[in-house]
């Protein structure tokens, strides 16, 4: 029998429910304004007091109107099925609801129950197994979607059978498993999972050692992201966060995506779904949309659902990951996840953090990005969640909390500047703030020396060294003037240039130059570090920028010449002989 309550007290989307029995934290319910059923949430529980958020508005709400516990925490639905929907923060099929603007109240299924799948069988009758196991397989696009021991069942079970090759439904059962006492369990292609706990059916989680690559030279060759790794891209409004972010979406180097657009406008959201069942993905070359599922809150849905929204999104590259995937996870912006937790904190009158983020805001972002990571599955395949996050702090101040916290979470640090994207100096990620930690770990030196080339970190040392330097001979100039410093001073700033206008900036709105291949980048990086560790002896700061001037301007050509072309080549050649008559 389910717990049921009535609706006690209403402050805005926070209803007082008065229940009639047992409620759990977290526990979800559905709140009966008349006819429309409202999903809502358990967020704190005084003795027969629930308070419960509502995911929708509580208008025309009254004392007294019926409440529905279910006696369990807000769930991912997880099955074949999932890849290339459109969810809302609960999961709920955008594309059944006539677009992005939801109905109050509406509720559809996440997968399609009646279609029939291609399943294959993996496990044997008298196989041991447990969560996580891999009992078949169906197609799904072009992923093989493993069908696996539901997350709950972490004990240890017996194969008793397994369905033979064949169409089934998602609901139908595809094997029975019995646990020591003889207990038998049907299990079929659905499972569902809490989305605020982590999925943990793997052995171990290693420290990442590979790099995923981007497309993106001011990330993989400078900073590079780790699979299984975190990023997160703090930046002002108009810095070219979500622009950076769809760029890597659409070029990573990963076999799904989820894309989870929290709380921000509308008009992007909708540009995302226009642009991506069109486009094709560099590395399989299958449709991008196949791989990618994208979960939608934008800023006109109610606060508490975009709450969910990168759970919901964790949860399912969780689930894919176990499935031996590289999966990447993206959200924009996680401050908007903030300002949910916000506003819920200070409904219910908690004490406040600081700027009135909930004190444990620090804690909750932190385990957050905990789930992601590289896995060793039970059965020694390994599966990724790589985690990117943007972060849109008020005024681009960077001393924020949720800046702060996701700093302390986070191993790369993707800082955009104002200042760069002031002066179109796109993708504006600050060379000198931004880091990657990953650079500093001994295997994915070993991991980059072997892939790339021997060596490689410290080469991306030295780059680093030279834009530092730079920087430095460029304040000077700035005090003393052009004329008040040695010419070595406009050397060394040029240089700096011509790693930031070659290397550095990328134009995202370019077919050939948004996405850069590592082999690319490899020689593009060589080619402009041997320039810059030369020393040309320039007679004065008027020939060195004019030198530096010219050279860029072939090296950008270059960059928008296609990879290995009479053209590309061209340039290359061209650029040597510039060089030589020096
Ligand atoms: P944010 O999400 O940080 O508010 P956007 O990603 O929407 O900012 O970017 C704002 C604008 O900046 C874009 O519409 C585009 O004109 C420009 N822009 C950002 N990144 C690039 C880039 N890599 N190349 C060219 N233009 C860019
Ligand atoms: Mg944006």
């Amino acid at each position: 029998m389910k717990t049921t309550g009535k609706v006690n007290g209403i402050i805005s989307n926070i209803v007082i429910v008065k229940a009639d029995g047992a409620v759990g934290q977290n526990e979800i319910c559905y709140v009966y304004a008349g006819e429309t059923k409202m999903m809502a949430e358990v967020i704190k529980v005084v003795g027969d007091d629930a308070y419960v958020q509502v995911f929708d508005s509580t208008r025309g709400l009254k004392i007294g109107d019926k409440v529905e516990f279910e006696g369990h925490m807000l769930e991912a639905t997880l099955a074949p099925g999932m890849l290339s929907r459109n969810y809302d923060g609960l999961q709920n099929d955008l594309e059944k609801m006539e677009g992005l603007f939801i109905a109050r109240g509406s509720i559809t299924e996440p997968v399609d129950f009646e279609k029939l799948w291609e399943f294959k069988p993996l496990a044997k009758v008298g196989d041991k197994v447990t969560a996580g196991a891999w009992l078949g397989e169906v197609k799904e696009q072009w992923v093989a979607h493993k069908i696996m021991v539901p997350f709950i069942m972490t004990g240890n079970y017996t194969v008793k059978s397994v369905a033979e090759a064949g169409e089934y439904k998602v609901t139908d059962t595809i094997a029975v498993v019995a646990d020591g006492d003889g207990n038998e369990y049907k299990i079929t292609m659905v499972q569902k999972w809490p989305v605020k706990q982590a999925i943990r059916c793997y052995t171990e989680k290693p420290r990442p050692s590979r790099v995923m690559e981007t497309g993106v030279r001011a990330i993989d060759t400078f900073n590079p992201l780790a699979e299984g790794g975190t990023g997160f891209i703090p930046g002002p409004f108009g810095a070219g966060k979500t622009v950076l972010q769809h760029a890597i979406s659409k070029q990573a180097e990963a076999d799904i995506i989820i894309i989870v657009a929290c709380g921000e406008r509308a008009n992007e959201v909708v540009e995302i779904f226009k642009e991506f069942p069109e486009l094709i993905d560099p590395h399989t070359g299958h449709k991008l949309m196949e791989r990618t599922i994208i979960i939608c809150n934008t800023s006109n849905m109610p606060v508490a659902a975009r709450e969910a929204s990168v759970y919901t999104g964790m949860t399912i590259g969780e689930y894919y990951r176990s499935m031996g995937l590289k999966v990447l996870v993206m959200a924009d912006s996680t401050s908007r996840w903030a300002q949910a937790l916000r506003e819920m904190s200070n409904r219910l009158e908690e004490l406040p953090g600081q700027d009135a983020f909930p004190m444990d805001l620090s804690a909750i972002i932190s385990s957050f990005y905990a789930r992601a990571g590289l896995v060793k599955l039970n059965n020694g395949e390994t599966g990724s969640v790589t985690f990117l996050g943007t972060v849109s702090p008020a005024g681009g101040n960077l001393k924020e909390p949720v800046t702060e916290s996701t700093k302390k979470a986070a191993r790369c640090f993707y800082a955009l500047s104002q200042g760069r994207a002031d002066s179109k100096r796109y993708p504006a990620i600050d060379p000198l703030d931004s880091y990657s930690k990953y650079l500093e770990y001994p295997e994915v030196e070993a991991y980059l020396g072997e892939k790339i080339e021997k060596d490689w970190v410290s080469l991306v040392y030295r780059g680093k060294t030279i834009v530092q330097r730079g920087k430095e001979a460029n304040d000077q100039i700035n005090i003393l003037g052009d004329d008040g410093v040695p010419v070595d001073y406009h050397e060394r700033f040029w240089k700096s240039e011509l790693i930031d206008f070659v290397i550095l900036q990328q134009d995202a709105f370019d077919d050939i130059d948004a996405n850069c291949p590592m082999e690319r980048q490899q020689m593009m990086y060589k080619k402009v570090l041997s320039i810059c560790e030369r020393d040309f002896d320039f007679v004065d700061f008027d020939e060195c920028s004019k030198f530096f001037k010219g050279l860029i301007n072939l090296f950008r050509q270059m960059n928008y010449a296609e990879w290995k072309s009479e053209k590309f080549y061209d340039y290359d050649k061209q650029i040597d002989a510039y060089i030589a008559n020096h």
